[in-house]
């Protein structure tokens, strides 16, 4: 198919009209000898006008004219108005008076940059310089001097007109690409909106999921309490070995289901973000009592030595979350007592690093159990995976314990780990780093050989106040007290336990929190300030009581001015290892 393009001759001189466009449309009709001559020269006697697009009959132009600068200005707007575009000016210099052919291009460049420009003149008024200086250096511009070459002006001709229309397929192409990419990034946007709503609608399932079960462990508590309690005294009792037989069966699978509440607790917050770690100052040697304390109870029955030895260089107060540290120590030390039937548990504390104020800690809990197969040593610190799951029914355990460690281990920016043989024992370890505020490190080593105590087993003896608003929770802890040789006074909320220091002295308080009427931070408070204001006899240690057995509840009851924080279900092993530890420490030794 023919291709036209359209070309515009500006020239105030008419015979240069003519000159361009009958060299332009010659070939239609007679071949230029000229040109001719060339073809012979270039490619022999039989080459053809097919070959050479220079006189090939496919180009063909139509050819407009203007005599002045404006005018042409005026027809280059038109024609792109018109949507048929120019692709080739020749432009004359001097057309006075008024716009000269280089100010004509600058006003036609201004608007259709792509337009092919040959400057044709027999002398100029601007050099090339000028012209330069005033156009810009540019590719679309060529210049020729008159009287014209005519087999140089057609090609010429030919190769601006082909090079315009490539321009022009360029532009097209890329504006076609943009509008592409355009449409694309549409798209894409309205995808990642899609699932920015999907997102937050996931989010806000797992919130609600996470609140759910929050609020569900909560009430499941509550009852577990009296269940495991009430079993607790009732295999106290004269049992027949039957009878014996099936609290203990119902004691093992409260417990379980307890571990199991806290664990799914524990586990839905961290999947929801909602397990926040805190930095506080701590003394890693009373986390580590604190966690002892629990173990000891846990390897009751067991005949195991459970030791703990702190090197010397680990700091004495650090900054992290103690709570956190504290449940994965509680975690691996009660899979070491599990799955130990003879020898010993012993932690072991350890400074790795020590640079400006941050050191790396590392805990680790060897024991001299079951051990675990290599294979299954990364296992386990998948959630819901067990290293022996023929074991689950002698064990138990829901195989969450190692993954919540890790997961908390991850957000304390530490690791956890493991190495074990199968038959040797284990040792898990985890490594923190922690905020070394103090720089100041005790000299000496500091072991501590926890062995199980005689003095445990006496009784207490104390005068208690019982802050307890439920009935069933105050009958559990009244045969626990009683059964101690206690004395006891109940109140059955804050405000009745404000009175009741007033008109007695008491050596301990135990204090539930969520209460009708006054809850027990407050009635905590509130006896802290009789105390301070010298209204009370000396300070009594209060024990906070509560099923809300969260880190935050913790923090709280601390801050109220409560000493010690026991969880319920009420444990009466650890509940008069508590009395003692608090009374002891707060009555001088009694
Ligand atoms: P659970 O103890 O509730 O099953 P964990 O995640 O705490 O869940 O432990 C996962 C598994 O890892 C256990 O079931 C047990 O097979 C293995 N394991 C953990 N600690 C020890 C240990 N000290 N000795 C031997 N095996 C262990």
């Amino acid at each position: 198919m023919d291709k036209f393009y359209r070309i515009l001759i500006v020239d105030d001189n008419e015979s240069i009209h003519e000159d361009i466009e009958e060299i332009l449309t010659s070939r239609q009709q007679k071949r230029d000898s000229d040109l001719s001559n060339l073809e012979e020269m270039l490619f022999g006697n039989e080459s053809d006008s097919e070959i050479n697009p220079a006189v090939s009959d496919d180009v063909s132009y139509r050819i407009d004219h203007a005599y002045q600068g404006e005018e042409s200005v005026k027809m280059v707007h038109l024609a792109e108005d018109e949507g048929d575009p120019y692709s080739l000016i020749f432009m004359d210099v001097r057309m006075p008076p008024g716009m000269d052919g280089v100010e004509a291009i600058k006003a036609i460049w201004d608007d259709f940059p792509y337009i092919e420009m040959v400057i044709c003149t027999a002398y100029s008024d601007y050099t090339w310089d000028q012209i330069i200086k005033n156009l810009g250096i540019t590719d679309k511009l060529l210049f020729m001097k008159k009287p014209f070459d005519a087999t140089a002006l057609k090609q010429m001709a030919l190769s601006l007109t082909t090079k315009w229309e490539l321009r022009q397929e360029s532009i097209a192409y890329t504006d076609k690409l943009e509008h592409e990419v355009e449409e694309r990034t549409k798209d894409l946007r309205q995808l990642v909106r899609e699932f920015k709503l999907m997102k937050e609608k996931a989010e806000m399932a797992t919130e609600v999921k996470s609140v759910f079960l929050a609020n569900m462990s909560h009430e499941i508590r509550t009852p577990m309490n009296g269940i495991i309690g009430m079993n607790e005294l009732l295999m106290d009792t004269d049992l027949t070995d039957e009878q014996r037989e099936l609290s203990e069966m119902v004691q093992n699978s409260a417990d379980m289901l307890l571990l199991l509440i806290s664990d799914i607790l524990d586990y839905s917050k961290m999947e929801a973000g909602k397990l926040e770690i805190e930095n506080v100052p701590f003394q890693i040697k009373e986390v580590i009592e604190d966690v002892l304390d629990v173990i000891k109870f846990a390897s009751y029955g067991k005949d195991l030595e459970i030791s703990c030895k702190i090197e010397s260089n680990v700091p004495d107060k650090l900054t992290g979350d103690p709570v956190r540290i504290r449940q994965i120590l509680l975690n691996y030390g009660s899979n070491a007592v599990k799955f130990t039937d003879t020898g010993g548990v012993t932690f072991h504390v350890e400074l790795l690093e020590n640079s400006e104020n941050e050191c790396s800690i590392r805990f680790s809990v060897a024991d001299t159990g079951v051990g675990i197969k290599k294979e299954k040593q990364e296992e386990i610190f998948k959630s819901f995976i067990q290293a022996d799951t023929s074991t689950t029914r002698k064990y138990g355990g829901t195989g969450l314990g190692l993954a919540i460690c890790s997961q908390l281990a991850e957000l304390m920016n530490g690791e956890v780990g493991v190495e074990s043989e199968p038959g040797n024992g284990s040792t898990f370890w985890l490594t923190i780093p922690l905020i070394d505020d103090e720089l100041k490190h005790s000299e000496e080593s500091e072991d501590i050989v926890i062995s199980q105590s005689k003095a445990d087993e006496e009784k207490i003896d104390l005068t208690i106040l019982l802050v307890e608003d439920d009935i069933t929770n105050q009958k559990l802890v009244i045969k626990i007290l009683e059964k101690d040789g206690c004395s006891y006074v109940i109140a059955n909320n804050g405000l009745e336990a404000v009175e009741a220091v007033k008109d007695k002295d008491f050596e301990l308080v135990l204090m539930d929190i969520r209460m009708p009427d006054m809850d027990g931070y407050t009635a905590t408070k509130k006896i802290r300030s009789m105390e301070a204001e010298g209204l009370l006899k000396g300070r009594t240690p209060i024990m906070a009581m509560t099923a809300h057995a969260s880190p935050q509840e913790r923090g709280r009851a601390q801050e109220a001015g409560m000493d010690e924080f026991i969880p319920k279900p009420i444990n009466r092993e650890l509940l008069l290892q508590m009395i003692r530890k608090v009374t002891k420490k707060d009555i001088g030794g009694q």
